[in-house]
């Protein structure tokens, strides 16, 4: 997709980009952003690419006050060919609008969406690192910008786009995590907002993080709201467990983010006709599993480490040593074959890469 097609200010002041070798996560930004408003009556209009920088805000604008607010991510990648592959844009775009409704904001110009991520990789493209296992990460966000302190929707937005160069979430191979179920904190209720990528999810989910470092765990296993022995997701990432030759991960029943990772690992998992079940799943089947030896693996999904094992799973003081704490043979398997697709070497069956040409 041409960047051409929208307004373009070029900054004066390009950034030092740093060593492929020192990047980590979402600390640099690059050099440009790409913006756009929504009011009643107007719809979605004026976007656009200018050079990266502060928003300027009133101290009364809503989203400082009440949250409305959502983001997505999705990453693009520099093949060992030289081009820059995005990964699944169209389901993040799409994914990205129905967050947009579930907090109450208008319907979103997909394509659109989808074309602004084209438009500004295009131009930052020297900003892709090099480095085998880095990336840009795109964050695009919509914030209601009304300046009132009443509650209400919002009858105008800002969506802005950012790019991050990210270095390897794994730099010495895929490494398991511990993992704490809590019977403490809760992420999401049916009826809430646990379906919407959304700020708030991530405000009320760091009392958890902060509780399961404490007690010596990377990362918390939110049980259901309700019941409290469902599992419902694991930190900010989607949970599989592999139960002898089940695939097991909650089904999207209205408190589950419906991760791309996880979709894509689904519908990988079933092209190598393995079996797969979208059920609920209590902590209780997954600890005795666990304790009878049936428990073979256990995984989180996501952007971010695309997949994330569970090398030790804690409950009521109790712990769970998974597959001897290492990495699983299906975990490694999708880990491999979904990076792969996304670095262009290896075919891409179903068409999730999209090319982004370069300015
Ligand atoms: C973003 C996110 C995920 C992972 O989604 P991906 O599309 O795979 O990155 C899972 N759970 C929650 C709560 C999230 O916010």
């Amino acid at each position: 997709m041409s960047t051409g097609e929208f307004p373009i200010t070029r900054t004066t002041t390009p950034k030092e980009k740093p060593a492929d070798d020192t990047l980590s996560f979402g600390k640099v930004l690059t050099d440009h952003m790409f913006l756009m408003n929504y009011d009643a009556g107007r719809g979605w209009h004026s976007p656009r690419i200018e050079p990266y920088g502060p928003l300027s805000l009133d101290p009364a604008t809503t989203v400082l006050h009440y949250g409305q607010a959502i983001f997505d991510g999705l990453k693009a990648f520099r093949g060992p060919d030289g081009r820059i592959r995005l990964f699944r844009a169209q389901r993040h775009a799409e994914r990205f609008n129905r967050s947009a409704g579930l907090m109450c904001m208008p319907e979103l110009p997909v394509d659109l969406i989808r074309r602004s991520f084209e438009a500004l990789v295009g131009v930052e493209h020297d900003w892709v690192p090099r480095k085998p296992g880095t990336s840009l990460y795109l964050r695009p966000t919509i914030i209601a910008t009304d300046v009132f302190l009443g509650v209400h929707p919002a009858d105008s937005y800002l969506y802005f786009l950012i790019l991050s160069p990210v270095g390897s979430y794994y730099k010495e191979g895929v490494k398991p995590v511990r993992i704490l179920a809590s019977d403490q904190h809760v992420r999401a209720v049916r009826g809430g907002t646990g379906e919407a990528k959304t700020a708030a999810n991530y405000a009320q989910s760091l009392a958890g993080q902060r509780d399961a470092a404490a007690a010596g765990y990377t990362q918390v296993l939110y049980l259901d709201g309700v019941h409290r022995k469902y599992l419902d997701e694991v930190g900010t990432m989607n949970i599989m467990v592999r139960i002898g030759d089940e695939v097991i991960t909650p089904p999207l029943a209205g408190t589950i983010l419906d991760g791309v990772t996880r979709a894509s690992a689904l519908q990988l998992m079933r092209d190598w006709g393995l079996t797969v079940s979208e059920r609920p799943i209590t902590i209780d089947e997954v600890m005795a599993a666990g304790r009878n030896g049936t428990l073979k693996e256990m995984w989180g999904t996501g952007t971010a480490a695309v997949v994330s094992p569970v090398g030790t799973l804690g409950y009521k003081g109790e712990d769970i040593l998974i597959n001897g704490g290492q990495t699983g043979e299906l975990t490694q398997k999708l880990y491999d074959t979904i990076t792969g697709i996304q670095y262009g070497r290896s075919n891409d069956p179903h068409g999730w890469t999209s090319e982004v040409a370069v300015d």
